[in-house]
């Protein structure tokens, strides 16, 4: 078994399919054994980008490195790459074990070696004694487990999987989920991780890519592009956000978001874009009802308004608020008494909490750099 997967390096990845651009300049660094998740909406250039490492489609410029080896041009089937697709993909009318041992055979594994991997590889997958049945006779699950070992049994360097739960239901899905996590764990190979779930990608990923239009808009921890979006397109694909547009203004070295009457503190980053178009994210577990009268400290502000909606999730209540027109949700504890629609609500947030985002701005486009202060 691999002990240890291999880094990627991905440099200015451009693909069109004639007039229809399918990849925009794609730059990512992967790092060996590293769980990583590509992330974005349908057709936002996930699967080109995976379909380009493993040697399916070629790019029509950049370059891409496989444990500092240059792989384009090489063919896919030198490329030792596995790849697992939504579709199982499994040969009908072999058994679980010949579906397994398929990639060996081609390679020319002596049958002996070759029947003890496939053994220690459904024993990973946790399908040990199914080797002699028909993938009909498995469950949707089980049969992505047969796919998974068949694309790690021949010690691949890296495991591409394109969307591979999409096919299952939710608690499949999420059983699936922690399986993966624990088998990349135990093979320690370099995990490629394709979804359009953002739940999935951060219960499962070290770190996430967010594709938009064929690029990446951000790339990090899930925390942090929960918690620090560079954009208001990763801030809304990642949870629910309140979102306030305005021009950015700095007075008496504080960051505020200028909207129309109202300034809101942002928070205080080193290299805003002073007069720019952009907009303060503030999540819902950030924004707290506070007493009218209650002194707030520096650094939070503070809006008025009226409850329109409560609704109880069991752990959490989400408050729907209307502030001069404006909708704010507000996450709060499903303990203590419910507010009501109607009642007056006066809300707070720190100013730290909340992130300063670019809104439209194409990727990657230069921000003008003026210090605060
Ligand atoms: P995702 O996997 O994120 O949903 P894809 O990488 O499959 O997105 O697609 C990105 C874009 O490229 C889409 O607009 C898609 O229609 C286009 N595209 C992908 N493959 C082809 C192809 N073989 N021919 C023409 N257009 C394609
Ligand atoms: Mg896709």
């Amino acid at each position: 078994m691999a002990e240890h997967g291999v880094g990627l390096s991905l440099k200015g990845l451009t693909k069109a399919y004639g007039p229809s651009v399918a990849l925009d300049g794609v730059d990512l660094e992967i790092a060996p054994g590293e769980f990583m998740t590509f992330l974005g909406p349908s057709g936002s250039g996930k699967t080109t980008t995976l379909n380009l490492i493993a040697g399916f489609v070629e790019p029509d410029t950049g370059s891409i490195d496989v444990g500092g080896a240059p792989i384009v041009g090489v063919p896919p089937h030198k490329r030792d790459i596995g790849v697992v697709f939504q579709q199982y993909l499994l040969f009908p009318h072999m058994k679980v074990g010949a579906n397994v041992a398929f990639p060996l055979r081609r390679r020319g594994v002596a049958k002996r070696e070759a029947q003890r991997r496939v053994m220690e590889m459904l024993e990973v997958v946790g399908l040990e004694g199914m080797a002699q049945r028909y993938p009909r006779q498995l469950s949707g699950g089980q049969q992505q487990r047969v796919a998974l070992a068949r694309a790690l049994v021949f010690n691949p360097k890296l495991l591409l999987l394109d969307e591979p739960l999409g096919a299952l239901d939710r608690r499949l899905r999420e059983s699936l989920q922690l399986e993966i996590r624990r088998i990349h764990r135990e093979v320690g190979v370099t995990f490629i991780f394709v979804t359009h779930d953002q739940e999935e990608a951060l219960a499962m990923s070290d770190r996430i890519a967010v594709f938009n239009k064929g690029a990446i808009e951000q790339v990090g921890t899930g925390e942090t592009l929960y918690q620090r979006p560079d954009t208001l397109f990763v801030a809304r694909f990642l949870g629910d956000s309140n979102v306030i547009e305005g021009e950015v203004r700095v007075d008496g070295g504080q960051t505020y978001l200028v909207d129309g009457r109202n300034r809101f503190m942002a928070p205080n980053v080193n290299v805003p874009v002073l007069d720019a178009h952009m907009a303060v994210v503030v999540r819902p577990e950030c924004v707290r009802l506070v007493a009218g009268a209650q002194e707030l400290g520096p650094g939070v502000n503070r809006v008025a308004g009226a409850i329109t909606e409560v609704t109880f999730f069991g752990s959490r209540r989400r408050l729907s608020v209307d502030v001069d027109g404006r909708a704010f949700l507000v996450d709060e504890s499903g303990l203590g008494p419910a507010p009501r629609p109607g009642d007056a609500a006066v809300l707070a947030w720190r100013a730290e909490d909340a992130s300063l985002v670019c809104t439209g701005a194409p990727t990657g486009a230069p921000r003008s750099a003026v210090p605060v202060g």
